[in-house]
């Protein structure tokens, strides 16, 4: 299994990442990233000064034996929270991969898909959507599953998996509220990541199942980002 969306003290998470890493490791993960808020107002995030500590960190982390360990960014795609204009994306490009949060959802001020589309084609490194309520995204872009899936697949746009409680509806996970779009990921060349989007309590990173079930389910097991990393 694996945890690819965590956070630590260099943006709003509580604890350090080898505590992370090392907490990740007692589970049954495979694989877990670090992917702090980069240059957000809307909460604690990783000031462009403190770009350099982040990537000396992350190559702290990595030394960690016994799972692998990635490192990325979250950015939050809302203009007037997060300056993108300013941000250094050769240095980003030096990650291992990027999440993009609140694409096509108004209420959290975000951006819409083509904005994602450009800021794709800034970044040679895997880039994809955290937690996002994709029956949600087709409901306001008027788009069908298939031309969704069209549009990540012909742009390199992994999606997350997000188990956390607060990335369902009606008590059920985004990505079991639109079959139409996941039952159809095997059959494209699109990856899948898992995120616990863990902040404040260790006990939630290895939260993956339900995930890693569907995946096993889907028959999505080649298509795990990590595998790609
Ligand atoms: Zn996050």
């Amino acid at each position: 299994m694996i945890n690819l969306h965590n956070h630590t003290i260099f943006s709003d998470g509580r604890y350090d990442g080898q505590e992370i890493i090392q907490r990740c490791k007692d589970c049954d993960l495979r694989s877990v990233a670090i992917t702090d808020h980069y240059a957000t107002s809307k909460i604690n995030s990783i000031h462009p000064a403190e770009l350099d500590e982040y990537f000396e960190a992350g190559r702290e982390w990595k030394e960690i034996q016994g799972i692998n360990v990635f490192q990325g960014i979250e950015i939050d795609s809302c203009p007037y929270r997060s300056k993108h204009e300013n941000f250094p994306w050769d240095e980003i490009n030096g990650m291992d991969l990027v999440l993009v949060e609140y694409i096509e959802n108004p209420d959290m001020g975000g951006m819409d898909l083509d904005w994602l589309v450009q800021l794709r084609d800034k970044l040679d490194i895997p880039i994809g959507l955290a937690h996002t309520d994709i029956g949600m995204m087709l409901e306001r872009t008027g788009m069908d599953a298939a031309q969704l899936l069209d549009l990540f697949e012909k742009h390199d746009i992994f999606i997350e998996l997000a188990t956390a409680a607060r990335y369902s509806r009606s008590g059920r996970p985004y990505f079991k509220l639109c079959p139409e779009f996941y039952e159809n990921i095997t059959a494209r060349n699109i990856k899948v990541s898992i995120g616990t989007d863990t902040h404040g309590r260790l006990e939630t990173l290895c939260d993956v199942a339900s995930a890693w079930d569907y995946i096993q389910e889907q028959g999505l097991e080649e298509q795990v980002l990590d595998k790609f990393l």
